[in-house]
């Protein structure tokens, strides 16, 4: 484990978390770079070449954690050109890049075809064609790999299900074949391969299992028809326990996959895991600012807000709360609350804690779709984030500073 309790402290590896708090400020996202590399392991260990794992950057696109998987080998999934920039500042390839997204604009399809990415997981005919277009002005051929939604049941909240037909999210099983001629027939465009992504923070493995035997003979019928379709992409998706939930076991996903694809034959798979790999490995600290008596409840008011940590608020998200120091002192029910004025602002409803004002709490499992969520509501300056690796910790993000939060805004000019 790489926050555990030494000596009554909360550790994120070899380094306590009340120093970094002292040195680096609250609220404060720490990374354990070991959790993230023994995550990436855990995938890459169960996917041998030419199987590829593209990391889904807008998990968590701090530019140390996106080099780190490219250290260590990884791909990436992006959805806009924004991570595309970022994936390359890191030091990841484009060559290993796939870009999902329902509404890529002409700029952004331009700059991936100009760095040369892996595949464009296209989402609809009408960008197929516009695809077609921008690739036929730089007078290069797209590759091409579309995302079909399946019409599965990832059983996930329902603002993280994608891969329902009531979804906006990729084309819808009886248009595939269609817009596969359509791909196969537009001469900038190679079609090559399959895609889907059917929603995130599922907890079993039968969707996925679901989705990719509809793919597979998707696949077979393509083929068929001459649409020689050579990879096949299942997007992210794993779930991880928040609450000790049972959640599918990686190896066994991974070559029920390969089972499978063997069957077809000739087929390269990919995966998009972005919660599975920094879910875990990160924590949000944060400080009490007050504790708050209440007519029904208390209140334990903390210096991270909605703004900070979004899940909450926007999914109901539950996360575990828990103190930087262990301590005897007597429990109480209390809501963990921000200090933006909203009344979702929450981190944790009814939680049995005790912590007085000063004390510092660590919001568990916030690697994932915490800080890249994070927003500047109230203007409030986003948190600092940090990397440990053993016994060294270093900032790889400053804090913002005030000034930074009006940059670019000017006062209008006055008519005379
Ligand atoms: C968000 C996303 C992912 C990653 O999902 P996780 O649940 O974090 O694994 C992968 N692929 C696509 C297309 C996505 O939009």
């Amino acid at each position: 484990m790489s926050f555990d309790y030494k000596r009554g402290v909360l550790h994120a590896e070899n380094v306590a978390l009340d120093r970094l708090a002292e040195q680096f400020g609250t609220p404060l996202y720490v990374y354990s770079q070991a959790m993230i590399a023994s995550n990436w392991k855990r995938f890459a260990d169960h996917w041998p070449a030419p199987h590829k794992l593209c990391y889904a950057v807008k998990a968590n696109s701090n530019l140390a954690v996106l080099n780190l998987l490219a250290r260590l080998g990884a791909g990436f999934d992006i959805v806009s050109g924004g991570e595309l920039a970022r994936v390359i500042a890191a030091g990841g390839k484009a060559s290993n890049v796939v870009f999902s997204g329902v509404a890529k604009s002409r700029e952004e399809m331009a700059y991936a075809l100009e760095q040369g990415i892996y595949c464009f997981n296209v989402e609809s005919a009408a960008e197929l064609e516009r695809l077609n277009d921008v690739a036929a002005a730089h007078g290069v051929i797209a590759p091409v790999s579309l995302r079909v939604n399946p019409d599965v049941d990832a059983q996930t909240h329902p603002y993280i299900a994608t891969g329902l037909k009531a979804n906006k999210f990729g084309i819808a099983m009886q248009d595939a074949r269609d817009v596969a001629r359509r791909g196969q027939a537009l001469a900038h465009i190679n079609m090559q391969g399959l895609d889907c992504h059917i929603g995130s923070q599922i907890l079993s493995m039968s969707p996925f299992l679901d989705a990719a035997d509809i793919l597979l003979n998707l696949v077979t019928d393509l083929r068929a028809e001459g649409i020689n379709i050579t990879h096949l992409d299942m997007g992210g998706g794993i779930g991880i326990p928040y609450q000790q939930e049972n959640t599918p076991d990686v190896s066994t996903y991974l070559h029920a996959l390969q089972e499978r694809a063997e069957k077809v034959g000739n087929l390269t798979l990919l995966l998009e895991p972005g919660r599975a790999i920094v879910g875990n490995a990160g924590v949000l600290l944060t400080q009490v600012e007050f504790h708050k008596p209440g007519a029904d409840k208390d209140f334990l008011l903390v210096d991270a807000g909605m703004n900070d940590l979004m899940r909450p608020a926007l999914y109901q998200a539950y996360h575990d709360i828990i103190p930087v120091a262990q301590h005897e002192a007597d429990k109480a029910i209390v809501d963990v609350v921000g200090p933006v004025c909203e009344t979702g602002d929450f981190l944790g409803h009814a939680r049995h804690l005790s912590a007085k004002e000063g004390d510092l709490l660590a919001v568990m499992n916030a690697g994932a779709y915490g800080f890249t969520m994070s927003s500047n509501y109230n203007t409030r300056p986003r948190a600092a984030e940090v990397m440990v690796h053993g016994d060294h910790a270093q900032l790889i993000r400053q804090r913002e500073v005030l000034s930074d939060l009006w940059k670019g805004e000017q006062i209008m000019e006055m008519p005379r």
